[in-house]
């Protein structure tokens, strides 16, 4: 996986940082590739952060990713309870946090929303993920929505249907609250990683996409 090259003994585990401004835009956004990435490698540490959530959405939120974080070296999971919908009216708020972790943690690959989502709350965290790591790599992930703002990615994670069925399976077991959403549904999830897939030439069928706007090869 460019730049990063899993397969040496790395002093210390890798860092990876979740950055999700709902319950379940991790999962839907990376879900797979996460997965992915723990059948593979035994040394990752994950940051996962939740910026919005509520009672209800936190505890969906906590048990998804226990779900998806197992065989993780490390889990760090934070749920926030910024305004759902407002970020962008409280970006200095959110912007304070990112601060935070900025001298908490230096991550390896960072997972953010796109900059071309049309979700206020994912475009706002996009741009504060991109303010405050300048050396890092950082993947955009895409979360399919009314508003119509798919693209065409240029960085693929591939991986086979089993892990494809577990993404799917965890999403709709871990958030009823959002079930009665008319997108939030297997064929949904399952429609995307397929397209994603062919486009990757995934062998295994199955693939997220990502906008890697920028990465530097170090020399
Ligand atoms: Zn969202």
């Amino acid at each position: 996986m460019l730049p990063l090259n899993f397969a040496t003994n790395r002093r210390g585990n890798y860092r990876i940082l979740c950055l999700g401004a709902h319950s379940d835009d991790i999962e839907i956004g990376c879900g797979g590739s996460i997965l992915q990435l723990l059948q593979r490698h035994r040394n990752l540490d994950f940051h996962w952060v939740v910026f919005s959530s509520g009672h209800k959405r936190e505890r969906e939120a906590r048990r998804s990713a226990g779900l998806f974080l197992r065989g993780a070296a490390k889990e760090n999971v934070v749920v926030h309870d910024f305004r759902n919908g407002y970020f962008p009216s409280v970006l200095s708020d959110i912007k304070d946090y990112f601060e935070e972790l900025k001298a908490e943690i230096s991550p390896d690959i960072i997972f953010t929303h796109t900059r071309h989502d049309l979700h206020q709350d994912h475009r706002a965290l996009n741009q504060l993920t991109w303010n405050t790591w300048r050396n890092h790599v950082i993947l955009e992930y895409e979360i399919p929505k009314y508003d119509g703002d798919l693209g065409t990615p240029n960085f693929y994670i591939p991986f086979d249907r089993k892990i494809g069925a577990r993404k799917i399976k965890y999403l709709m077991d871990c958030f009823g609250t959002q079930r009665d959403k008319h997108w939030f549904t297997p064929d949904t999830f399952h429609g995307l990683m397929r397209i994603r897939g062919i486009e990757a030439n995934s062998e295994g069928g199955l693939a997220e996409g990502f906008y890697a706007r920028k990465v530097v090869l170090g020399g």
